[in-house]
């Protein structure tokens, strides 16, 4: 069962389980958006699970989470950001 530490966010809104990911690339060649590229990044079991391209913007459609076979990758509607700022009594960009 992974953990809050297995989760590694790849940008604002999407997430991904690493070592859950068996490196199949389904993600990769379906984001309509082009926004996840292979990684340089190994896992445990040596597959490369899925980086971002910082230039592409994510539309949150949510195709990589259904198409996982994994379930390793997640999209959110909730901002880490803005979270993040409303916490700390900020308005988001303020640091
Ligand atoms: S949620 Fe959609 S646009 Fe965002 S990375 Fe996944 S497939 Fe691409
Ligand atoms: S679809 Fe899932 S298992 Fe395949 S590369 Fe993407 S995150 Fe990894």
């Amino acid at each position: 069962m992974p953990t809050i530490e297995d989760i590694v966010i790849l940008e604002d809104k999407m997430y991904i389980l690493a070592e859950q990911c068996k490196g199949c690339s389904f993600c990769i060649e379906f984001c309509p958006k082009h926004v996840l590229v292979v990684s340089e990044e190994f896992n445990a079991k040596g597959y490369h699970p899925p980086g971002i391209d910082a230039k592409a913007n994510c539309s949150n459609c949510k195709l990589c989470e259904l198409l996982c076979p994994e379930f390793a990758i997640y999209s959110t509607d909730y901002s880490l950001r803005k979270g993040a700022a409303a916490r700390n009594g900020l308005e988001e960009g303020q640091q």
